[in-house]
């Protein structure tokens, strides 16, 4: 989520962008002509209680990141909510030739959070060799790639850029946010769905071994912080528009923030007891467009996801605090001229 270090990153020309440009490691993007899935998605499991974390965490000990093998080539990891409030779900695809991660969550240090070598030890090898990674983002937000720089060292790894000139060059987007691109993994193929509204950055992944939608903080159980609510409805319009010719199994975001009642934790908890299911349905999905026609530019709360633009709360509560002051005021100076007068 990270609206507390909503911060413009678009300028910063990091490591992982230069490396990326200089290596100029080609990905299989072709705008515009997107094919449908023809075989039906592979099967997997949710069957899985995810870590939910400790009202006290220094009491309670926890693992810092759960994986859930969902099927023989795509894993769910959770970072614990002790680790990082935040909590983050980060996915690893593995094709034929090449695995995809999908975010680095939340934490850098590898010691508390060793999420390049758990990486590392879930790539097959190809020719006595790991398979390369490639690393990408759902979009800017430092929870999704706080652990970048842990693959730094990787000698078959490329990280995709996260600033907005970096996602659209490597996916071949020549006309952000319309297209599609597409990354081949060998008999596995994603697609990247421009989603911003969130952020700027956000891109989706549409998975068509598993047919699962990888949906970042565009969409999931949690609160949809609003960016730009205008830039959020096309997006969700697009991804329908993509998704009506596709069979669609889960979608999947970055964070579960709600229990099972649908109620929100509170904000930077690390106790996340009776949590909401982490998949969302394709009906979850068609229904977001027409929230966001009511949306009143504050808060709404719906059973699977509350819509909230955190800049117009906080500009809400600054124009009540002000106006209460100025009442204050007015009240203590007709009170003295009373008094004294
Ligand atoms: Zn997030
Ligand atoms: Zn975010």
């Amino acid at each position: 989520m990270m609206f507390s270090r909503l911060v413009r990153l678009d300028r910063v020309l990091d490591f992982f962008t230069v490396w990326n440009m200089a290596t100029g490691i080609a990905v299989s993007t072709l705008l515009l002509t997107a094919t449908p899935a023809s075989s039906q998605p592979v099967p997997g499991s949710l069957d899985v209680h995810w870590n939910e974390g400790a009202s006290d965490c220094n009491a309670t000990p926890q693992e810092p990141l759960q994986v859930h093998r969902y099927e023989a080539q795509t894993f769910i990891l959770r970072q614990s909510p002790c680790a990082d409030f935040e909590a983050n779900f980060i996915y690893l695809l593995i094709g034929s030739d090449k695995a995809l991660l999908i975010d680095t969550g939340a934490v850098a240090d590898p010691k508390p959070m060793p999420l390049a070598k758990t990486i590392l030890e879930l790539l097959p090898e190809k020719n006595h060799q790991k398979l390369p990674l490639l690393v990408v983002h759902t979009h800017r937000h430092l929870d999704h790639r706080a652990g970048d720089p842990q693959f730094a060292s990787f000698s078959s790894t490329q990280v995709v850029p996260f600033n907005l000139d970096g996602v659209r060059a490597f996916f071949g987007f020549i006309n952000w946010p319309n297209g599609i691109g597409h990354v081949d993994l060998g008999g596995r193929t994603v697609d990247v769905i421009p989603t911003p509204g969130h952020n700027e950055t956000h891109v989706a992944f549409y998975d068509d071994r598993t047919g699962i939608l990888f949906s970042g903080d565009f969409l999931m159980p949690a609160r949809l912080l609003i960016d730009d609510a205008a830039a959020y409805h096309e997006s969700a319009l697009r991804v329908i528009d993509f998704l009506k010719t596709r069979p669609l199994t889960h979608i999947l975001g970055g964070h579960i923030e709600l229990n099972a009642a649908g109620r929100a934790y509170r904000f930077g908890s690390h106790y996340h007891p009776n949590e909401h299911r982490l998949e969302l349905v394709r009906a979850d999905l068609t229904a977001l467009p027409a929230a966001f026609e009511h949306f009143n530019g504050f808060y709404a709360r719906y059973p699977k996801y509350i819509l909230t633009n955190p800049i117009h709360n906080l500009l809400a509560m600054a124009f009540i605090g002000v106006t209460a002051l100025i009442f204050i005021v007015w009240g203590v100076r007709r009170l003295l001229r009373r008094r004294c007068g």
